[in-house]
């Protein structure tokens, strides 16, 4: 613990208890607590724990003024020296084996350093509470026959009953639960329990998984003959994997190009050598169609996904842990998977943005695994068809290498891309979501026998309830956003926070009955479709329309299997899927993101462009994309019809370049928020001019922006002001941040968070 922290948190003339360890023979132990500050408490290690002690453990130990006694994490253990002084005792330690290894605590106080968090915060969150509170596994018991059961029963008369039993079980040909196996054979446990004493009958215990009972058995395949560009992308991940060092490589390859394949025969090569595979896949692609994809080629694939129960997280990490995994796919935070012998980190879609976490710690997985790789010396593969800026300019300058698999798998084309400008069109100035090409290009892709992807990022019916006397949209109570109105459940609803409520009568401004709604959400979508062409099966696919569990898959397997001709949806459908028979792809509203106040605004719509497009043309029926939108100038509509990423991305360098945004910059931005608005306010002032003057004082060159109401003032009833701070080199902002997080301002009524490297402004 450095002296000023001792000043700021523990001033000695309150601290009685503290004790003088003369004895230089002693052990003590560094200590992370869950709060937001880096640098660990020193504690004396009593003689009873000494042995017992090892970093990675939580231990007890009194913190702060009134020595309360809370839990954190030990992270080094070492021998007292001269400048520890007056130290107070550890309490207890908590876990008989450590939760983490060591190379893992080295990775979370990078994220601490490099996120402006705790050490202990970051601990605290990449342990799954079920691996914390060792939640117990959930075991069912199921009966089976033993294998010596027709030798037993050879020479010996069975009653009926437990004959029945037998016959069950034979029928049955697999383990069965107690009450199945009662009902199948139609007598009480009491055969049952016969037949286990002799031996004939066994109890197996079996680990009890929602989610793999929905993917079900998975039949093994071979691996694909890899054509020329995916050998050379192959071979560029086997070099650093058996040179054993690391290496970042940018997969650029476009959607249908085969990049699944070569992960999977990279992750062949590392299981050969008994090592570990860690795959991330956005949360939103870990379906069980990508589950079943490494089933179907591994023995031994752990999923680790957000649904999960404590017990089931706690069982896979210790599973993991054991190296009884070979591959782990999960959703970000799997980045953390303990695998006991890392070859290979894999991030499948790079460029999506649910890579970046959104509460303390606010770490990218990316740049995470980019740290693990390099400390344990594997590689990290990067795939995408629109990589980020960042990653593209990284492989660019040449600090990261570029593998380009420009061509679709089996010579199949890109769809060719129409732009259709809305502004003339006589259906759409009438309110019309469809316009006349559209509805034609429905009509001859159905009239064709192909299915159709209709695309529209706003759910509800109509994203905007809006007064026409007083000009005013209808916001919800606790949040700075429009309500939108959801017909399905006749109710106005907030997106943010999900109040909701009867749609109002009166306007509550002017008190006028001027309430209209705007805009088309996915359920007018639908309606609108529906009744254009009325023998279509058409399916809506958005969070409100998939609430429950595995209706996801239920949808998907009815659209692959011709039940349904017109999908339509949210981002929930822009991803991942590979559907031959899609032979059209309409997006109804290219400029819902064009027009948002995010210098990523143009990068997210040609990324959304390029993935819907991916979505048809994956057979030799071919496809089509048609992008309806009012700027049909728009460079990167443009560029993405054309399917040229690598102009848009130098255009939109430059531009970046010119405006010294990232990756030409470093940011961070604090977010404060607080019920008073004068408060959040005035607190806000008072951090940024401390922030202000330490810049000045230590003379480094970073521009302070702010503070300022954020773009969405309010939410759940908080105010929101923030500040942003650039740097134009890395780590300038951590080596402001080490000096700045002791002494920064603190209030009583409002919080702040830090925000490194943020991709969402709001
Ligand atoms: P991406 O992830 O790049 O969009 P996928 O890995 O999903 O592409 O591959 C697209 C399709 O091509 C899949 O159906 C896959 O099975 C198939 N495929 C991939 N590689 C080959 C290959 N070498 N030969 C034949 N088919 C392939
Ligand atoms: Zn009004
Ligand atoms: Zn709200």
């Amino acid at each position: 613990m450095n002296s000023r922290q001792q000043k700021l948190f523990e001033p000695p003339e309150e601290l009685s208890a503290w004790e003088v360890a003369a004895d230089q023979d002693r052990t003590v132990a560094e200590v992370v607590f869950n709060r937001p500050l880096e640098t660990p408490f020193t504690y004396l290690v009593p003689d009873a724990l000494r042995e017992l002690i090892t970093p990675g453990q939580r231990v007890k130990a009194p913190f702060g003024r009134g020595n309360r006694v809370l839990a954190g994490y030990c992270v080094n253990v070492r021998q007292l020296n001269e400048k520890d002084k007056r130290l107070k005792e550890i309490e207890s330690i908590l876990d008989r084996e450590p939760l983490v290894t060591a190379q893992m605590l080295e990775l979370t106080r990078w994220i601490a350093d490099r996120y402006l968090c705790g050490w202990g915060q970051v601990l605290q969150s990449v342990i799954p509470a079920g691996v914390k509170n060792k939640a117990g596994t959930r075991l069912i018991t199921q009966l089976s026959l033993a294998p010596d059961w027709a030798q037993q029963t050879a020479n010996v008369k069975v009653p009926a009953k437990q004959q029945a039993v037998i016959d069950a079980l034979v029928k049955a040909g697999a383990p069965m639960r107690i009450e199945e196996l009662t009902t199948a054979a139609d007598c009480g446990t009491g055969p049952v329990n016969s037949l286990r004493t002799k031996g004939i009958v066994i109890a197996l215990r079996q680990r009890m998984n929602q989610f793999d009972s929905e993917i079900g058995d998975v039949e093994k395949i071979d691996d694909l003959e890899l054509n020329d560009d995916q050998k050379q992308a192959l071979a560029a991940i086997v070099a650093p994997l058996q040179a054993l060092e690391h290496k970042t490589l940018l997969l650029h390859g476009v959607t249908g190009s085969g990049k699944t394949e070569v992960y999977i025969q990279a992750i062949r090569e590392v299981v050969s050598y008994g090592r570990q595979a860690i795959v991330l896949v956005p949360e939103i692609s870990l379906t069980p169609q990508t589950i079943r994809r490494f089933r179907s080629r591994f023995d031994s694939v752990a999923v680790l996904h957000s649904h999960m129960t404590d017990a089931e997280r706690h069982w896979q990490w210790q599973q993991i842990a054991r190296g009884a995994v070979q591959v782990v796919v999960g959703a970000r935070s799997a980045v953390f998977a303990p695998t006991p012998q890392l070859g290979l980190i894999i991030i499948d879609e790079e460029h999506e943005t649910t890579f970046k976490q959104d509460s303390t710690p606010r770490y990218h997985a990316r740049e995470v695994a980019r740290r693990r790789a390099a400390l344990a010396k594997v590689p990290l593969v990067l795939g995408t068809a629109t990589p980020t800026l960042e990653s593209w300019h990284r492989a660019r300058m040449k600090l990261d290498e570029l593998v380009s698999m420009p061509k679709r798998v089996m010579a199949l084309p890109l769809p060719m891309v129409s732009i259709v400008d809305t502004r003339n069109d006589p259906r759409i100035r009438k309110g019309g979501a469809i316009g006349r090409a559209m509805h034609n290009a429905i009509g001859q892709a159905l009239a064709d026998k192909g299915q159709v992807i209709l695309f529209l990022n706003l759910r509800g019916f109509s994203p905007t309830v809006w007064c026409i006397s007083c000009g005013e949209g209808i916001k919800c109570p606790e949040c700075d956003v429009t309500l939108n109105w959801h017909k399905d459940r006749n109710e106005v609803v907030c997106h943010l926070c999900e109040f909701s409520a009867p749609p109002p009568k009166k306007c509550p401004t002017c008190e006028s009955d001027g309430v209209r709604y705007f805009g088309i959400g996915t359920q007018r979508l639908e309606q609108e479709v529906q009744s254009l062409f009325r023998n279509a099966k058409v399916l809506r696919m958005d969070s409100d329309s998939m609430r429950k569990p595995g209706s996801h898959d239920t949808a998907l397997t009815a659209f692959r299997e011709g039940e349904v001709n017109i999908l339509l949806g949210t981002q929930m459908i822009a991803k991942g899927l590979d559907f031959p028979n899609v032979t059209l792809v309409g997006v109804i509203d290219a400029d819902t993101i064009l027009h948002q106040p995010d210098l990523r605004a143009t990068e997210r719509t040609f990324q959304l462009l390029a993935q819907v497009s991916g979505r048809t043309g994956r057979s030799e029926r071919g496809g089509r994309v048609l992008v309806q939108t009012s700027s049909p100038d728009e460079p990167a509509i443009v560029h993405a019809s054309h399917h040229d990423y690598i102009r848009f991305a130098a255009e939109e360098l430059q531009h970046r370049s010119d405006g010294m945004a990232p990756p030409f910059s470093h940011l961070a931005r604090i977010i404060f928020r607080g019920e008073k608005e004068f408060e959040v306010q005035a607190f806000a002032r008072e951090f940024t001019t401390f922030i202000r003057e330490l810049v000045k004082e230590l003379k480094i060159k970073v521009r302070v922006l702010g503070p300022a109401p954020a773009p969405i003032a309010r939410v759940r009833a908080h105010y929101r002001y923030h500040l942003q701070m650039a740097a134009s080199e890395p780590g300038v902002l951590q080596s402001m941040w080490r000096i700045a997080a002791p002494k920064l301002p603190r209030a009583t009524n409002v919080e702040f968070a830090v925000d490194v490297d943020p991709i969402n402004m709001r």
